[in-house]
């Protein structure tokens, strides 16, 4: 299933979070995901395996122009000269000659602006398919907007039947920008709630493929991270079953502004 980005290029709704894994264990991972099926990878360069993501890619038999690579500019290499550096040494790791998603990782005050000043010259200068930005809940969209001349095509943003962003994702969707959803499992905190249970038990489906369906529905991309090669299987066998608007609602019903994640607005 692929969503149109505001490029025109199609990016896949569902993709494999590597967030911490490591080595071998990344390798394998991916190498796993790309095997089921998926073909969108969100990598970080905080997260020091682009190596690695890059040896799996490399290594699926799978012609590049099919996997969708998004990776992301690191707090500490923010600022415009920095920005274009960091980008040449993602690029490098990864072995690829292109990223098809560079995203602003967080919206760090003194240097987001000229942060995304770079990236916009790497999307103009076509060494990056699309650029986008992570963390950026509507104060700093709306800050992005007064000088950006280039619409982000994706904002990640932690996103969960438990932070319903509702206005934000209302927003992303008048505005052509795809919102999706990191920490959609999260974690594993919520697996038990007995609204989830209900509708997973009325499906024969697992709380995991419940949560990414009822992204997908929404229209929202899921990048639940799995190492295990099961469970990223299980996350992935989400295409045979169909929530019903009553699940749908009581799944957003459940928000209570519940992250496992810094808050952005702690950086505004
Ligand atoms: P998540 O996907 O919500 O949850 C991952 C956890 O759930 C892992 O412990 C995983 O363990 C477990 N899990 C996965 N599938 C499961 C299943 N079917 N049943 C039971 N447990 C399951 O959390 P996340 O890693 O924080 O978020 C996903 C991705 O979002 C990250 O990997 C990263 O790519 C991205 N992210 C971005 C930002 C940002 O600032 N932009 C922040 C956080 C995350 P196993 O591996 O053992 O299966």
């Amino acid at each position: 299933m692929n969503t149109k980005l505001n490029t025109g290029n199609e990016m896949p709704l569902l993709g494999l979070g590597v967030y911490d894994m490591h080595n071998e264990e990344a390798i394998e991972a991916v190498n796993h995901a790309l095997l089921t099926g998926y073909r969108l990878i969100d990598t970080a360069s905080m997260y020091g395996n682009e190596e690695q993501v890059g040896i799996a890619v490399n290594k699926a038999g799978i012609i590049r122009s099919e996997i969708f690579i998004t990776t992301k500019v690191n707090n500490a290499q923010q600022g415009y000269d920095a920005t274009l550096k960091a980008f040449d040494q993602s690029l490098k790791k990864l072995d690829t000659d292109y990223i098809d998603l560079y995203l602003l990782h967080w919206p760090i005050k003194s240097s987001r602006k000229e942060t995304w000043k770079a990236m916009e010259r790497l999307f103009d200068e076509k060494k990056v398919k699309a650029i986008g930005v992570a963390n950026y809940l509507l104060p700093f969209l709306h800050e992005l907007e007064s000088y950006a001349n280039i619409t982000p095509a994706v904002n990640q943003v932690e996103f969960s039947p438990w932070l319903y962003l509702e206005e934000l994702l209302t927003h992303c969707q008048k505005n052509n920008i795809v919102l999706q959803a990191y920490s959609p499992l999260v974690r594993g905190k919520k697996f038990e709630d007995p609204v989830l249970q209900h509708i997973a038990q009325k499906h024969q489906k697992s709380p995991a493929q419940v949560i990414i369906r009822w992204n997908l529905q929404l229209g929202v991309s899921p990048i639940p991270k799995s190492s295990n090669p099961s469970r990223i299987e299980e996350n992935f066998d989400v295409f045979d079953f169909h929530l019903d608007d009553k699940d749908m609602a009581a799944l957003k019903s459940l928000n209570q502004n519940f992250r496992v994640v810094d808050d952005p607005m702690d950086y505004f």
